[in-house]
């Protein structure tokens, strides 16, 4: 046999994984990848294992069950005063990244262009390649990491197909406005380009800001799929289950791909998720709870040499070292990881052409007491 032609010859293994390989070989502190070092509330917890017990262990239909689409939907139109309809316009997903891969599936065609900002999380260029697509990278500006929309669009072109928006945004914590909206809408103007829109941080945006879900916006609603994740939300990562929105016309599209895909995902997990998401604390509440887990990270770093501005969505935190050593951020995530027992990500892997802004990336979904020992690592840089 004739070696095998790679789909996607230059990819390596993702930081995640090489940070969490990293960070167990020298038992550090795993602030990198970004999970819950907590257990999801045991109601929900109890609420899978009614649904095991219960029966609900074939297939799912295509779509999702009923019960959840319709309060995924309900929950929509009362945050964002949208209306998806249940039957057509709600798709459960393997997690967001399911719902972001098929979603690029469904539209791209070999050499059609996806903007997508940079810094970004890792999965959408190789599932753009892997379509034979082109990403166009936009780097997005610091230090608040904002959308120059001058130079968006510069990049559009008649091959446009996809504009991908992350919001808030990892790594950098970044929200979009509203008036970010507003030109984005602008930009996009009668142009049948589609805006693909990953929002599985949602529900935890800090300061008393509020998200604002392109949904909301009737015009980008229009030509939008929006991405969400469970496992964000309810401290739940390795369920890996989540959801999309999208006018029917789009949805449709999503499905023909989605049902040869996975065809269903999850069974017992939608039935607990259904019942459990009848109560908005469970999801309303999430703002108080990271922003304490934030203020709590950032009061225990205060008088270090790391600089940084508070971030304002997600459940990152980027610090500036630049008065500490001017090492590349994939040298210092290395050397604290193996000298000081503390795991980070080094987001120029995020940016255009490999960008060195001198930031690491800390998650903080941990425990009080990983927290706390996190800070006392980071005082003594
Ligand atoms: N998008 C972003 C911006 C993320 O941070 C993540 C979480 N890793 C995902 C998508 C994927 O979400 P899920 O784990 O639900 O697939
Ligand atoms: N979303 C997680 C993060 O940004 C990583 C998930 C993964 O490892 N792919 O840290």
């Amino acid at each position: 046999m004739k070696p095998i032609l790679s789909k996607l010859p230059d990819l390596k293994t993702s930081i995640f994984t090489r940070m969490n390989v990293l960070a167990r070989e020298h038992h550090a502190i795993n602030l990198a990848q970004g999970f819950p070092n907590f257990e999801p509330d045991t109601r929900l917890k109890s609420l899978v294992n009614q649904a095991i017990q219960e029966g609900y262990n074939q297939y799912a239909p295509m779509e999702g069950i009923y019960s959840l689409r319709e309060i995924i939907a309900e929950k929509i139109e009362s945050l964002h005063g949208a209306r998806y309809h249940p039957e057509t316009e709600i798709t459960v997903t393997a997690g967001a990244t399911q719902a972001l891969f098929t979603a690029i599936t469904t539209f791209i065609r070999p050499g059609d262009e996806v903007i997508v900002l940079k810094p970004a999380y890792d999965c959408y260029e190789p599932a753009i390649l892997a379509n034979g697509g082109v990403p166009v990278l936009v780097q997005l500006k610091e230090p608040l990491y904002e959308v120059d929309w001058d130079e968006f669009r510069e990049h559009l072109t008649e091959k446009t197909r996809m504009v991908i928006i992350n919001t808030p945004h990892n790594p950098s914590g970044g929200i979009l406005s509203r008036e970010d909206l507003r030109e984005l809408g602008r930009s996009l103007g009668d142009s049948n380009i589609i805006v693909l829109s990953d929002e599985v941080y949602e529900h935890i945006v800090f300061d008393g800001k509020k998200h604002n879900s392109l949904s909301g916006d009737k015009d980008l609603a229009s030509r939008t799929i929006v991405c969400a994740s469970f496992g964000k939300t309810f401290h739940s990562t390795g369920w890996k289950m989540g959801y999309c929105a999208a006018p029917v016309s789009l949805m449709k599209e999503f499905q023909k791909i989605h049902e040869f895909n996975v065809f269903c995902v999850n069974h017992p997990i939608q039935r607990a998720m259904a019942t459990y998401l009848e109560q908005s604390e469970h999801y309303l509440d999430l703002n108080a709870f990271y922003q304490a887990k934030r203020d709590l990270f950032l009061e225990g770093i205060a008088g270090s040499r790391f600089r940084f501005t508070p971030t304002r969505g997600t459940y990152f935190q980027l610090l500036d070292y630049s008065d500490i050593t001017d090492e590349r951020d994939t040298e210092l995530a290395k050397r604290l990881t193996v000298e000081k027992g503390l795991a980070s990500i080094p987001i120029s892997t995020f940016n255009c052409a490999g960008q060195d802004h001198k930031q690491l990336r800390f998650c903080f979904a941990k425990t009080t007491d990983t927290l706390e020992k996190a800070v006392n690592i980071l005082q003594s840089v």
